[in-house]
């Protein structure tokens, strides 16, 4: 496939096993890329990016791991592939948690508390700076979000909040984000995505 300048076409999909894909797959198709469902690790095939959305962690694992995702993916982040965790899939995608369940598929070397903000207040939204999004701060909206509670030497922070709870992070073409940006009208994040899959910067 070829957009219009000749250059391939960004091919990004959305793991379909659970959870708000839906959402990341409308965003997606109102920027210049394509965009499928993964609902089996042969949907995997060519994709310059992944997207794992959020939802419940423990259900995403277990539908992933009864398909054979987590080696799948793993192989083809080898290969190049980008991946963004957000909210559950950065749960999923983290190597360690403070919690018993479930086992991440351990692609990034964080560890990741989930419902972190549980305690103070389930679901809440605020305005944060992003590095990398110009403009504006970023609407951020939390669902019975996660933080990061352990960042490995590779892993950089992109955005904070009570001063220094990461909740947006980077390791090479990995991103991890605690909210949804698929809940917004801005698309800033998912571009921010894009041209990590598409340039690997
Ligand atoms: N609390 C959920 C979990 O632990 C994540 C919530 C979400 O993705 N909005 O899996």
């Amino acid at each position: 496939m070829r957009s219009g300048a000749g250059k391939p076409l960004t091919r990004i999909g959305v793991l379909a096993l659970q959870g708000d894909f839906h959402e990341h797959i409308q965003v997606l198709e109102s920027l210049e890329v394509a965009t499928s469902e993964v609902r089996l690790p042969t949907h995997l095939e060519g994709l310059d990016g992944l997207i794992i959305p959020g939802g419940e962690s423990t259900t995403i694992v277990k539908l992933g791991d009864l398909y054979g995702f987590r080696e799948a993916i793993r192989a083809e982040l080898d290969r190049g592939m980008a991946l963004w965790g957000t909210c559950a899939g950065m749960i999923v995608i983290a190597n360690e948690l403070t919690d018993d369940r479930p086992t991440p598929f351990g692609y990034v070397d964080m560890k990741v508390s989930r419902n972190w903000f549980g305690r103070q207040v389930d679901s809440f939204e605020q305005d944060i700076a992003i590095d990398g999004i110009d403009g504006d701060p970023y609407h951020c909206v939390f669902i019975r979000a996660p933080a990061v509670a352990r960042l490995g030497n590779s892993v950089e922070v992109l955005a904070t909040v009570d001063g220094d709870t990461p909740i947006a992070v980077r390791s090479g073409k990995i991103l991890a984000t605690a909210f949804h940006p698929e809940l917004t009208d801005d698309t800033r994040v998912h571009e921010m995505f894009v041209n990590l899959a598409r340039n690997g910067n």
